[in-house]
């Protein structure tokens, strides 16, 4: 059983931290709120600044408010907290330090790679520690002949597919926030992208990582082999949300370049329509690289933005690509052709070459900040489906926006059935916000009811977690609260995310009892 060494802390300042883990763990939120922070005394404040300054140089801390707000949100802008400190360490010795220094004074702590978040993830919600990992910025090595790269968590995802290209390689999960979101982030959400569905998820892509506890234990889970043996505790940490540990490298695996690629944009006159086409696709028995949807709303959204030349008199778009051999692309392309017509397709258009490819291309990346242009706000859900609810799903989802009275642009992981509607809304509004949200919460429900879960790429963080029960039974629930506890036992490492009610560790069971003494033997258990 693994086990903290909280009990093997001889300088813990048990009365000091008595005050800020009761209200951290014994908390049951449903609101950011409910772990608002614990004010530290100033005095106190000034010795716990001291030792950090022990580990890293003052410029490498943030303590300044004006500075802080960088800080106190990530894509999930509707949720917002300033953290009390940011410290940006750049060796894995000093993350170890700080994160035994932050278990000592009870500091919660959340690991920040680029902040682009979409469920609230990177959102200091119990104030503490921010550990920005912008420092680990670094590629260390790319070994060719075994097709791995080793780097730093706050490296940005594309710049592995951009160090490895002239070598015919490219890392195969591709965030449409690649350019920015961070490979450590990525493990953290087990990241997703357009070409997931073929190549996988983070989860499917990486070989090993480096990750330290919130006792500042160093760790090393998985291996370039394919198998590890004993429990699999990297698949553990990927799409922990950084709930777990800190992790600081990663070994990615990375595939050749095709040798072909063909890309086609499908049109057609419902929702419904372009829903059956990607089951039927699938169900033919080809698994393209690529199966995006975008509807007349998004169409639209993106066609006055980038010009990417979208048919605007269609209802649903679909963009399919595939790669591999030249023969396998062209036969998969002439497939896709007849299937979608078949199915109702009512615009076919295949990209003749490279720049047409990315003329395509470019409009789907460009779809979010497209509607950020017609809309003032705007809440990203994300919801997993069967491929063949999509187009019932898009009804209810139609159906339950003009209920609350907000327009919704859907443009989404087709192939996956990874929905990703774009609730509109203004935050200037009285009520909108609340409206948009509860909007959210009822689409995934919606999701859930045919056979789905609560997300596809983007994590539970703060936005999702109170709808976890309805998709976790209570056993599920506990078995995975235990696993939180056994990693970080003090629960200091991005506390108020992803279970709807935070329980000691004590409640689980497990706490270690050393020579008779329990540890916080005089905090109430309950
Ligand atoms: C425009 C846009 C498009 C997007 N498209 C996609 C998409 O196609 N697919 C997709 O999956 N996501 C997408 N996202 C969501 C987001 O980019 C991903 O979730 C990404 O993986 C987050 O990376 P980040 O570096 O920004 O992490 P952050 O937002 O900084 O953090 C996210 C979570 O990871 C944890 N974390 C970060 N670094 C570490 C670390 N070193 N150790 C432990 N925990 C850590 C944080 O504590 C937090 O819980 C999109 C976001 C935006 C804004």
């Amino acid at each position: 059983m693994v086990r903290t060494d909280v009990d093997n802390f001889s300088f813990l300042r048990v009365a000091a931290l008595r005050f800020r883990l009761i209200s951290v763990m014994t908390s049951t939120p449903t609101e950011a709120s409910d772990l608002a922070p614990c004010p530290i005394p100033a005095s106190e404040w000034k010795r716990i600044l001291r030792a950090f300054l022990a580990i890293v140089p003052p410029e490498s801390l943030v303590s300044d408010p004006v500075r802080l707000k960088a800080f106190q949100n990530d894509g999930y802008t509707i949720a917002r907290q300033l953290p009390r400190l940011v410290v940006m360490p750049d060796q894995e010795s000093q993350v170890s330090k700080i994160l035994r220094l932050c278990a000592m004074e009870g500091l919660p702590v959340v690991a920040r790679g680029a902040g682009t978040s979409l469920s609230g993830g990177a959102v200091p919600v119990a104030g503490g520690v921010v550990l920005s990992m912008a420092k680990f910025n670094r590629i260390k090595a790319i070994d060719l002949e075994n097709r791995l790269a080793v780097v730093e968590p706050g490296v940005p995802n594309l710049d592995i597919s951009r160090a490895v290209e002239d070598d015919g390689l490219f890392y195969a999960p591709d965030p449409s926030s690649q350019s920015v979101c961070t490979i450590g982030g990525n493990v953290a959400e087990n990241a997703g992208g357009i070409h997931c569905l073929k190549y996988g998820l983070t989860t499917n892509n990486i070989a090993s990582i480096h990750c330290v506890l919130m006792d500042g234990t160093q760790l090393w889970l998985g291996g370039d082999q394919m198998d590890s043996g004993g429990l699999d505790l990297m698949s553990v940490m990927t799409g922990s949300e950084g709930l777990l540990a800190v992790i600081t490298e990663i070994t990615v695996r990375l595939m050749p370049k095709p040798e072909a690629v063909g890309t086609i944009m499908i049109g057609f006159d419902s929702g419904e329509a372009a829903g059956e086409a990607v089951a039927a696709i699938i169900g033919h028995g080809l698994i393209p690289a690529a199966i995006e949807m975008m509807d007349k709303v998004s169409i639209n959204a993106v066609d006055a933005f980038v010009g990417a030349g979208y048919p605007t008199d269609v209802d649903a778009l679909l963009i399919v690509e595939v790669d591999g051999m030249q023969s396998d692309v062209d036969a998969a392309l002439a497939s896709i052709q007849r299937i979608t017509r078949d199915q109702g397709a009512v615009h076919i258009q295949v990209a003749q070459d490279e720049a047409d490819r990315e003329r395509i291309w470019s409009g789907r990346k460009a779809a979010f900040p497209a509607i950020g242009r017609i809309a003032s706000d705007y809440i990203c859900v994300d919801g997993s489906i069967p491929r063949r609810a999509i187009g019932p799903m898009l009804k209810t989802i139609e159906r339950l926006a003009d209920q609350a009275g907000l327009s919704v642009a859907n443009v989404f992981h087709a192939g996956d059935g990874n929905l990703h509607p774009l609730i509109m809304f203004d935050s200037s509004k009285a009520g909108d916000t609340e409206r948009a949200e509860e909007l959210g919460r009822a689409i995934l429900l919606a999701c859930v009811e045919v056979g789905g879960v609560l997300s596809g790429e983007h994590g539970i963080g703060l936005e999702k977690r109170s709808l976890m029960g309805s998709v976790f039974s209570d056993a599920d629930l506990a078995l995975q609260r235990r696993v939180k506890c056994a990693f970080d036992g003090l629960n200091l490492l991005n506390p108020g995310k992803v279970f709807p009610t935070l329980h000691r560790c004590a409640d689980h069971g497990w706490m270690k009892v050393a020579a008779g003494r329990l540890p916080f033997s005089d905090v109430p258990r309950f």
